[in-house]
């Protein structure tokens, strides 16, 4: 079969579709004289404020430090426990570390393979401060209930939405179903800078401000330093290439919505194949399209074989890691974690993913699986 080579991801045709708004955002900035904070990042700021319906964001320079400076502007260090997923990006975890605060894991549920929310109840003790789910691959975790959990602890609510930009949970943006979250900007996220990037959103007016402070070596006014801060900004001259991008977010993420249809209508029923469930109340907006099967292996060999990249998010579960040993948790502590590390396989995802294309993944995801792999790739 012949055609254009099906991508994992695709920045090439997004930055080509959009190539002469994105080289008029950079080049406005370089006129500008301005490279630090300023219009271009307060309009940015606003902008994704408003859509996430939030009150306030805050942009910084990556994702991880999202999540470690809304930590901090909550209140959070050393002596409070966080509660979060055991199956989740590193940063997640290492950015609790990072405020002093101690990571509190507890397993997956395994149909959306977000966090448990009895879990949560079930972790909690006098040290917990804050809760931490994070919407994995795009599918928000059930704010419903971990939001009834977290009020009969009062805990503060803090969402990891660093990849999922745009999603819904009962009708409501990622971003505004807790007490504040953290997006990345990550070129492969669903919104995605030209290097690193990252943004907190709040409706807490005294959070907004902390944040401000924490970003910018807690100045607001140059030379006057009101508390300890850090250097996080967010550039300016990603802010204006975002602001650009962010304008296309929901017709990239209806893309993504129409692949993951397509996938689940040609995949359906194709034995020892696990296909991501969406829940009724939810609206996801697939960063990642992540199958599960026994057969992992063979079934990523195969598609490399027929020229189709696959990755495994992710192949280690957080407790397993060498990184976190000193958390204390042997195999077998989470096992739905374990599972999924297992036998997870993201399969491309990505806008401009064509029906061909996704038709041809799937016929030989399915040819794998039913044990004519070596034929439908040799063909290929
Ligand atoms: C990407 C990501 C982060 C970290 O974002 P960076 O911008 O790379 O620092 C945190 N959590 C999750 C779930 C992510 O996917």
């Amino acid at each position: 079969m012949t055609g254009p080579d099906i991508r994992f991801v695709d920045l090439d045709t997004e930055h080509e579709t959009h190539r002469r708004d994105i080289d008029t955002a950079i080049a406005a900035v370089i006129d500008s004289g301005a490279f630090i904070l300023g219009p271009e990042v307060e309009r940015f700021e606003r902008n994704f404020a408003t859509y996430c319906t939030t009150g306030h964001a805050v942009g910084v320079d990556s994702g991880f430090s999202a999540l470690e400076l809304l930590l901090l502007a909550h209140g959070i260090g050393a002596g409070d426990e966080v509660i979060t997923s055991a199956n989740t990006f590193h940063s997640t975890v290492r950015a609790i570390e990072a405020t002093g605060a101690t990571p509190v894991l507890v397993d997956a549920e395994p149909r959306y393979r977000n966090i448990d929310p009895e879990a949560i109840a079930a972790a909690v003790t006098p040290a917990t401060r804050a809760v931490l789910p994070v919407h994995l691959y795009g599918h928000p975790a059930d704010m419903a209930a971990i939001g009834s959990v977290a009020a009969d602890h009062d805990l503060v609510v803090l969402e990891d939405a660093c990849q999922a930009h745009g999603a819904r949970c009962h009708g409501r943006r990622a971003g505004s179903l807790g007490d504040g979250a953290a997006f990345s900007f990550y070129p492969a996220k669903n919104l995605g800078a030209l290097g690193d990037g990252g943004m907190a959103v709040t409706d807490h007016d005294t959070v907004d401000h902390r944040l401000r402070l924490l970003r910018n070596l807690g100045s607001e006014v140059k030379y006057h330093h009101e508390i300890s801060g850090f250097n996080r900004r967010l550039d300016t001259i990603h802010a204006a290439v975002l602001d650009v991008k962010l304008g296309h977010l929901d017709d990239a993420n209806r893309a993504r919505r129409l692949v993951a249809e397509r996938y689940r209508d040609a995949l359906a029923g194709v034995p020892g194949l696990g296909l991501p469930a969406e829940a009724d109340w939810a609206e996801a907006v697939y960063h990642l399209y992540v199958v599960e099967t026994a057969d992992r292996t063979a079934l990523a060999e195969d598609l490399a074989a027929a020229g189709i990249p696959t990755g495994i998010h992710y192949p280690v579960p957080i407790h397993l890691q060498p990184a976190f040993a000193h958390l204390g948790h042997a195999a077998g502590a989470f096992p739905v974690a374990e599972a999924l590390a297992d036998t997870v396989l993201s399969l491309p995802m990505h806008p401009y993913l064509s029906e061909d294309q996704v038709a041809r993944v799937a016929e030989v995801v399915s040819g794998s699986l039913t044990g004519r792999g070596a034929l439908s790739a040799s063909h290929g």
